[in-house]
């Protein structure tokens, strides 16, 4: 009984990693694709990131959106590992989804008053969506390598995909524990 197990698992296992003629396949290719939709979020996120730290009203956020930025420049370089990992050279291509969940919080920065905790509230919110989508992508492009038997890039990719996670949870730490209370104590 236990035999036939491992020997189901071995063969299922040896199936994923006999990636003759990987390059030439089309799940091959959408997951470079993907890579390089991630890489241009990624670098469009260092930048969107210091703006958002820059209109952010506490301290607590301003921090937070800070040490982000520092964990998307290392996301960045993490993901060029990953392009000379499978032998493809790092070419970022536009995000649509990206592009546009940072046009919303442009459009929450506009729309919201300088120095308030609704700022910070809306901020937490917009940010959010940016690591939901990340997540999604990571986990993904995770479980595609896997596939593809590309174990040094599964690996590299699941690391950003802890560290999205983490930023979601603590931003909800962050809007739960003080901004949102303060936020709904604010009037026009
Ligand atoms: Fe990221
Ligand atoms: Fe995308
Ligand atoms: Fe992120």
């Amino acid at each position: 009984m236990e035999k036939k197990t491992s020997t189901a698992k071995s063969s299922s296992n040896s199936k994923q990693t006999s990636s003759q003629n990987n390059e030439s396949k089309l799940l091959n290719k959408f997951f470079v694709d993907g890579l390089k939709d991630i890489y241009w979020a990624e670098k469009a996120l260092v930048k969107a990131l210091a703006k958002m730290e820059k209109k952010a009203t506490s301290e607590e956020l301003k921090n937070a959106f800070s040490q982000h930025r520092t964990q998307t420049e290392q996301q960045v370089s993490r993901l060029e590992q990953v392009f000379e990992s499978i032998g493809s050279k790092a070419v970022a291509k536009k995000c649509e989804a990206m592009d546009g969940l940072i046009r919303e919080a442009n459009d929450i920065i506009d729309e919201t008053e300088d120095k308030t905790m609704t700022r910070d509230a809306a901020l937490i919110m917009a940010a959010q969506k940016v690591e939901h989508y990340e997540i999604a992508t990571y986990g993904g492009l995770v479980q595609l390598a896997k596939t593809l038997g590309k174990n040094d890039a599964a690996n590299t990719l699941a690391q950003t995909l802890q560290e999205e996670k983490q930023t979601d949870e603590l931003l909800t730490q962050v809007a739960e524990s003080t901004i949102n209370i303060e936020a709904a104590e604010e009037t026009a």
